[in-house]
């Protein structure tokens, strides 16, 4: 772990964590302990376990790997991912909006879970489980990247299928993060500050096709795909560390990567005017009209700058700084050779 410096909070560290796994608790294929093993083996610091409508529990440490104990809520549609909530699931289906106050209510972090997912009618006959109730407030962050859904959404057929997982299986993960759900999340961002992360939606079904019995995502595959990065402070006790990386999901001191393209570790991203000073999430009140925005990838690539959902610059390197002028959420976009591969967090001006 790298130390990564904010100058208001000095001790937080650089953490990778990979969200939204199922476990054979609910309807997943590995429990949890040969899970966190292969966690471990990647070099991941955290997991986001989100088994459908089980209870939200303490945070603790698992073969060296920070376990944050969610949830995954209601059933046919409008599924919110919580943390650190103490509501007692009831395994029904609850209106979006209604789900993610009670969550709010209960101290908990609401996280929207593939929300413009479309499914294939080579799965499940083309169910899928979108958000409809967008008439919320309630909620505190986005999954903008479901890595099961995209992957879904991109069969076609079940020779492309095929073809795709023995030859091509990261592919659809080169398209990058949903392009309906990064376009809501700027919107929302206009408003008021919500959290985007990744999902892996880890299940790992079996497969059944022909004679043949096979997983495809899974876990190996999915935990070294694309993750969340945190800044949060570590002091060794599964419950102060939890906390402290829910805090920072729900004011977005953080980012994704594609780690499998190469890894987000050593991102940076502040904002700076005067004696004014922030990290993503944060909000920094410009001096005589502007303030500084600095970059730092952790190799050179492509540096897209977004201003409320508007791209304004594209520089090719691996630091820059930028003068900018005008208030409103900024957001960075990293990309190599092309391919998406790092999202910031906004860092709103005023
Ligand atoms: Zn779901
Ligand atoms: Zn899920």
């Amino acid at each position: 772990m790298a130390s990564a410096g904010y100058s208001s909070v000095p001790k937080l560290r650089e953490l990778r964590g990979n969200l939204h796994i199922h476990t054979d608790k609910s309807d997943g294929t590995l429990p949890l302990s040969e899970i966190a093993g292969l966690a471990r083996k990647r070099k991941l610091d955290f997991l986001g376990i989100n088994d459908h409508f089980a209870a939200c529990g303490p945070s603790y440490y698992e073969e060296g790997v920070l376990i944050l104990q969610g949830t995954e809520l209601n059933r046919d549609h409008s599924h919110c991912l919580a943390y650190n909530s103490s509501l007692v699931p009831k395994l029904k289906q609850e209106d979006g909006a209604v789900v993610a106050k009670q969550v709010r209510n209960s101290g908990g972090i609401g996280i929207i879970a593939h929300p413009f997912e479309r499914g294939s009618f080579l799965v499940s006959g083309g169910k899928c489980y979108p958000w409809l109730n967008w008439e919320t407030a309630d909620f505190q962050g986005i999954e903008i990247w479901n890595l099961t859904s995209q992957w879904r959404d991109s069969a076609k057929s079940y020779w492309q299928s095929l073809r795709q997982w023995l030859f091509h299986r990261y592919r659809p993960f080169a398209q990058g993060a949903c392009p309906q759900a990064l376009a809501k999340w700027d919107t929302l961002c206009r408003q008021r500050h919500v959290t985007a992360v990744a999902g892996s939606d880890l299940h790992a079904p079996w497969i059944k096709a022909w004679r043949l019995k096979f997983k495809i995502l899974h876990y190996p595959m999915l935990l070294a795909a694309v993750n969340t990065y945190c800044l949060a402070e570590v002091t060794g006790d599964g419950e102060r560390d939890g906390a402290g990386i829910v805090a920072a999901l729900r004011q977005g001191r953080c980012w994704i990567a594609f780690d499998c393209l190469s890894l987000g570790r050593g991102f940076s991203y502040s904002a700076e005017a005067g004696e004014n000073e922030s990290g993503m999430g944060g909000t920094v009140s410009r001096v005589g009209g502007k303030a500084w925005l600095r970059i730092k990838l952790p190799r050179p690539g492509e540096i897209h700058l977004i201003h409320n959902g508007t791209p304004v610059v594209r520089e090719v390197g691996q630091a820059r700084d930028f003068s900018v002028g005008a208030p409103g959420a900024y957001r960075v976009e990293a990309r190599l050779k092309g391919i998406p591969w790092i999202y910031s967090n906004p860092i709103y001006l005023k």
